[in-house]
């Protein structure tokens, strides 16, 4: 069908593998404490993580963002980093709340609570708040879809031996 309408786009590559990543996030279902119904909320209806092209994952295996929400205690700081490690690469963590971000209400007395989940994984974004509202989260997800805009997923190819060699 003839339209007159241009039907080629160009683009760079790298330009192309970012807008994809950044707009198909699939966090692992996983929460901790009274953070992740504020997660949850942020999931259903009124707030519809779908329409930034986030959907939650039911295995590690298939799933680039850990949402870290809640509450981290030592009991759990070996699972979530198990979690963390069966992610694929490139994998992402939002540190969502006070308690994942340096232990919130624990931080004095709380002897089995994490002083923030960045002692035991790498964290990307961290949402402050007791509990943060699910704008808050929102807001997260559009800091991360940025961070991701701004990658350079080709530049460790370019490095590669292989692509070195002259032979
Ligand atoms: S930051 Fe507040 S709301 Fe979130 S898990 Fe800790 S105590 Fe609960």
């Amino acid at each position: 069908m003839k339209t007159g309408e241009a039907e080629i786009i160009t683009t760079r590559l790298e330009d192309l593998l970012n807008w994809a990543r950044a707009s198909s996030l699939f966090p692992m279902s996983f929460g901790l404490a009274c953070c992740a119904i504020e997660m949850m909320a942020t999931y259903a209806s009124h707030y519809d993580l779908d329409r930034f092209g986030v959907i939650p994952r039911t295995s590690p295996r298939q799933s680039d963002v850990l949402i870290v929400s809640g509450t981290v205690t030592f009991k759990m700081a070996d699972r979530i980093r198990r979690i963390y490690e069966q992610m694929p690469e490139p994998r992402y963590v939002i540190s969502m709340g006070s308690c994942a971000n340096c232990g919130g209400p624990y931080w004095e007395h709380g002897y089995h609570v994490v002083k923030g989940v960045d002692r035991i994984i790498p964290v990307d974004v961290y949402v402050p708040g007791c509990p943060p509202r699910p704008e808050a989260l929102v807001g997260a997800i559009l800091e991360l879809q940025k961070k991701i805009l701004q990658e350079k997923p080709l530049s460790n190819l370019k490095k590669s031996p292989e692509n070195t060699n002259s032979d």
